[in-house]
């Protein structure tokens, strides 16, 4: 397995991060990068984490 990552720890943070993550989880008090938008047609798309993706759904 000489394709693997020397430093697979780099390689994990960026994955984490992602390359496009411009949104904060609406959620109140949480603040973390939000992964998922949820959006109806004419109305503001609402953001939230993985952790509180779940109450974006009531928005659909
Ligand atoms: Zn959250």
């Amino acid at each position: 397995m000489s394709d693997e990552p020397t430093r697979p720890s780099e390689a994990l943070q960026t994955r984490e991060r992602g390359p496009a993550i411009g949104h904060v989880c609406e959620h109140a008090g949480c603040g973390k990068d939000a992964g998922w938008g949820f959006a109806r047609p004419r109305q503001p798309s609402r953001w939230f984490c993985f952790e509180h993706r779940g109450e974006g759904e009531r928005f659909l």
